[in-house]
């Protein structure tokens, strides 16, 4: 008679001593298991089987788990199914296929499961393929399948497979699936096809916060700053909440726009939604501060950070970097290496940066050196690109040249350019020349190494080659791009062209910078007229304005003395009007920051951050 009873209550005692294991990754307990549960018979059981194999997996013992699978006398669709998500799990794609194709009665969780090993390996095209075997057996695709497919193709940049998933998202009535379409909405964007993305994240029928965080993303990333910012805008009109995904992607689109205002207003929020101890949250806002030129703020945030990690770290050494402050940034690091958390490779993007961007030639050479030997860091392209042009400011145009043709990677546009930048400050036309040519191999229609290239010959007096390269960037079609400087006054951005006459107060600006530019050179400001081609891409030699001053003078007329002056600039600024800021800073006592397209310039009583050195 008592013959059930326990039994019954051996099995789910097993039962529930197997999820614990699981739960707690225990294996030695889940072996003991296993001897228990052969010698009472009940291995017969498949789903204890199951659970086992399971257990063995997620503690890397695959042998064990296989030889389980072996030994089975019968088995259900759930041991096929845990043997697939095993192998892709240790990453043994291949094993988990031949599992696949041995499993006869295959069901959608078999199908996702492999399609989705083949995505997470980076194998798109296999995920696709067998995404269409799917379809071709009449496996009708779930919502999992379909977002697996469409973030291979997002990985892939294939646009056309990706439409024709959108096709198949109709056909299989998941068109209301949130999943799906945020999937799709991802893909689109990765594509740089925002329109379908807002399309299709228009016509969903439910949007969660992923959603959001997927059409903001994809606006942040193609450089659509307003646009994320006015999406961000509905996002809170809609009442979600936002998460710390949504502050990251925000911004790092305010960062971006440099929108010192936006940030500010972005970092009270923040503030409020108790978002500010997050320290991704953080990390953005650092970024923020610093990419504004305001890196007494970053620093301030990074000094109340509780919790801080490398990436924190890193972006307030870069932030220091970028604007001039390279003994801070080396300090920062020296702060960091103390703490002991370990430098990664962007760290020392920063550290040379920071070693490049102040004429710190030894300490960037013995970063360059231990990045490699005590970290273990393999230098990337970047950091080749920062040692380049260090070494190359500073002078020692040979040994740059030797790190380029001893480096291990393919040099890039990039790093060939650094050197052409270098060649031009010590006017070395031979190398000059040499790099330049290794440009345009790479990228024929570089405009900013032909500007260079015709630089060196104009200041090294050979007119007529000089001549000829302007010629064949005419013939070529390259024209740089129009110098645009834009100020933030009020909370509106102003935008100057060179020369501009569209600015509805642009008589009052000229006439300000007219009499600047007296009383600036009562101080012994000369006009460098010699320079054929100025930052703004038109020839001098006749009176020119160029944007950043006229952003200069409008900031001057239209914002309170006490405050600073802060100018950005789509291109690098030159030395007549890097020259004319440092003067101002002197005879106004105004403090003024100029964030150029490399770096950022802070002038104050007559110097520059940058130690005229940019
Ligand atoms: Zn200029
Ligand atoms: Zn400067």
């Amino acid at each position: 008679m008592p013959f059930f009873p326990p039994k019954l209550s051996q099995l789910s005692l097993y039962t529930t001593l197997l999820q614990q294991c699981l739960d707690s990754n225990s294996l030695q307990t889940g072996k003991i298991l296993h001897t228990h549960i052969l010698k009472s018979g009940f291995l017969s059981l498949i789903f204890l089987s199951n659970r086992l194999i399971q257990l063995y997996f997620k503690c890397s013992r695959v042998p064990d788990a296989r030889n389980l699978f072996d030994e089975m006398p019968d088995r259900d669709s759930f041991t096929w199914n845990i043997m697939i998500s095993g192998y892709v799990k240790s990453r043994n794609i291949e094993q988990a296929r031949e599992f696949f194709d041995g499993f006869v009665s295959r069901n959608d969780i078999s199908w996702n499961t492999m399609i989705r090993g083949y995505v997470e390996e980076g194998n798109g095209s296999r995920a696709l393929d067998l995404f269409n075997r799917m379809l071709l057996e009449g496996q009708r695709p779930t919502h999992f399948s379909v977002s697996s497919v469409l973030r291979a193709c997002a990985g892939l940049l294939w646009l056309k497979c990706g439409k024709q998933l959108h096709c198949q998202i109709y056909r299989f009535g998941l068109e209301g699936d949130v999943f799906a379409c945020t999937s799709l909405v991802d893909m689109y964007c990765k594509c740089r096809e925002i329109q379908y993305a807002r399309r299709v994240f228009d016509r969903m029928t439910e949007r969660n916060v992923v959603s959001w965080n997927a059409i903001l993303t994809g606006y942040s990333q193609n450089s659509l700053g307003d646009e994320c910012l006015g999406m961000f805008i509905k996002f809170l009109e809609f009442g979600l909440k936002p998460d710390h995904v949504t502050f990251a992607v925000v911004l790092s689109s305010t960062a971006a726009l440099a929108n010192l205002a936006h940030g500010k207003q972005l970092h009270g929020f923040i503030v409020k939604t108790q978002f500010d101890s997050n320290v991704f949250v953080e990390t953005a806002l650092i970024d923020v501060y610093a990419k504004c030129g305001s890196v007494g703020d970053a620093r301030l945030i990074f000094n109340m950070m509780a919790e801080r990690n490398a990436v924190s770290w890193s972006s307030m050494i870069i932030g220091y970097a970028q604007n001039g402050f390279g003994r801070e940034a080396i300090c920062l690091y020296k702060e960091m290496s103390g703490s002991g958390i370990k430098p990664g490779a962007i760290t020392f993007v920063g550290v040379l940066m920071a070693c490049s961007h102040s004429g710190l030639v030894d300490e960037g050479r013995r970063y360059f050196e231990i990045m490699r030997t005590v970290h273990g860091i393999e230098p990337d392209k970047t950091h080749y690109t920062s040692m380049v042009d260090l070494l190359g400011r500073a002078g020692y145009l040979n040994e740059a040249a030797e790190l380029i043709e001893h480096m291990p990677l393919k040099p890039d546009a990039a790093i060939w350019g650094a050197l052409l930048g270098a060649c031009r400050v010590h006017r070395n036309l031979e190398m000059g020349k040499a790099a330049a040519l290794k440009v345009f191999e790479l990228e024929p229609q570089n405009a900013s190494a032909h500007m260079l290239l015709c630089h060196i010959y104009t200041e090294c007096g050979v007119w007529d080659e000089a001549a000829k390269m302007r010629t064949k960037m005419k013939n070529l079609g390259i024209k740089k791009d129009p110098g645009c400087s834009w100020i933030e006054v009020g909370n509106a951005v102003h935008t100057f062209v060179a020369d501009d006459d569209f600015h509805p107060q642009i008589e009052e600006i000229n006439l300000a910078l007219k009499k600047l530019i007296e009383q600036i050179q009562e101080a012994g400001y000369v006009n460098h007229l010699n320079l054929t081609f100025s930052c703004d891409g038109i020839e001098e030699g006749r009176q020119s304005y160029h944007s950043e001053k006229l952003a200069l003078a409008f900031g001057l007329i239209s914002t309170p003395s006490e405050k600073a002056i802060r100018i950005m600039k789509n291109l690098r600024v030159c030395s007549d009007c890097h020259s004319t800021m440092k003067y101002v800073s002197q005879i106004s006592g105004r403090e003024i920051i100029v964030r150029d397209v490399c770096r950022f310039h802070h002038f104050r009583d007559g110097k520059c951050s940058c130690g005229d050195y940019w």
